[in-house]
């Protein structure tokens, strides 16, 4: 028996692997996450349904498809997590640093579930790398607020790529908000991996809007071919209702929350909810929170799980998308040494002193493709994504 066919037998046996199923060995491997946070399981009976269905169909499969469970323990309680979010700590994969929890003896449950997720993607790759057209990662997620269907990506070429197949507003460069994501653990691999959000937990239609995207998907990269009348069917259930256009969007503020339990948003607002610079939305320790900046409210936290309290969002117009498409691969890089208050960290990143640099720094890194973090009040730190 080959190496490989060592390695494929491993996963099929791995009980995190929900279903697999495999056809033409040098066809793309798409590889899905469901219940990632284990009060969301919309994404796993979507995949269940897919597999059933797929059980029962003559149609060529030109591929492999993985769907990996998620957080095992959080899914069997019915919460978001025990410990730690098991969608924050992927940053310590990345690092060459010490693993904050290895020597510790409070590890989070959740480091064991992230670690178990590793190795099998890990081992996705080595049984398929040297023959498979290419790797797609999608994680399958849920909101605690109602919303239509959107898909979160971070902002690289190749996953808009994807992204835009799909007729839902796309979210870009959440990265530079939530750290830590699985989602930026795979594209720091160098694949592709975008991030489906089918509405509210418990809402039925996030069940339907999931597998319609996993559809889509299947027929966009070529495993799984659809009829037009299918293609047209699964497209009518994610579309959103006429209020939210269908296009690019960035984030514009993010309210970080310290501890959740003294957080709570005003009730009523729906994802993607136009708001206006001023409008109240939350509570945090007594204290009202205007909306700091006028746009559209982005996932209102309305559970006591999880840190990120709200988002405000605004569209990005198609023109910016495709000066910035085009820019990415251009001489320029070559030249932002030279503006004031940057300085060069390596061949990727650069370090911006916004005291000597105001104008326009955030943007012009972003539309060249770098990630925009903030270090401190005064330095921000571009890495090319
Ligand atoms: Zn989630």
């Amino acid at each position: 028996m080959q190496k490989t066919d060592l390695i494929s037998k491993k996963i099929e046996q791995s009980n995190r692997i929900r279903f697999s199923k495999s056809g033409a060995k040098d066809g793309p491997v798409l590889v899905l996450f469901a219940g990632i946070h284990g009060n969301e399981p919309a994404g796993l009976k979507a995949v269940d349904a897919l597999s059933e269905r797929l059980d029962s169909s003559s149609r060529a499969f030109n591929g492999t498809i993985y769907a990996v469970t998620g957080n095992k323990k959080a899914l069997e309680l019915g919460v978001r997590y025990l410990d730690t979010d098991l969608n924050r700590l992927w940053e310590i994969f990345n690092t060459t640093k010490e693993r904050p929890f290895l020597n510790g003896v409070n590890v989070p449950a959740e480091y064991h579930e992230s670690l178990e997720i590793k190795k099998l993607v890990d081992a996705i790759i080595e049984a398929h790398e040297e023959s498979a057209k290419e790797f797609i990662f999608a994680d399958l997620h849920t909101t605690s607020s109602q919303s239509c269907a959107f898909i979160l990506l971070n902002d690289t070429l190749e996953n808009r790529e994807i992204a835009r197949q799909f007729p839902v507003p796309q979210v870009l460069g959440i990265e530079e908000n939530i750290h830590g994501t699985l989602l930026s653990y795979i594209n720091n691999l160098g694949y592709k991996a975008i991030g489906f959000e089918a509405g509210a937990h418990n809402d039925e239609k996030s069940i339907e809007r999931s597998e319609a995207f996993l559809w889509l998907l299947m027929n966009a990269l070529g495993l799984y071919e659809l009829k037009d009348s299918e293609i047209s069917k699964f497209e009518e259930r994610l579309h959103a209702h006429p209020g939210v256009p269908e296009t690019y969007y960035e984030v514009r503020n993010h309210k970080y929350v310290e501890d959740p339990d003294f957080f709570e948003m005003i009730s009523g607002f729906e994802n993607f909810d136009t708001v206006k610079k001023g409008t109240p939305l939350a509570y945090e320790e007594g204290m009202l929170i205007k909306a700091p900046v006028s746009g559209r409210i982005f996932m209102p936290l309305y559970q006591k799980e999880g840190h990120d309290g709200f988002m405000i969002i605004r569209e990005v117009p198609e023109f910016w998308l495709k000066l910035s498409a085009y820019l990415r691969s251009s001489f320029i890089h070559n030249y932002l040494k030279y503006l004031p208050g940057v300085s060069v960290i390596n061949s990727q990143s650069y370090r911006v002193n916004r005291t000597l640099a105001r104008f326009l720094v955030k943007e012009i890194f972003h539309l060249l493709g770098y990630r925009v973090t903030e270090k401190d009040e005064n330095t921000l730190v571009c890495h090319k994504r």
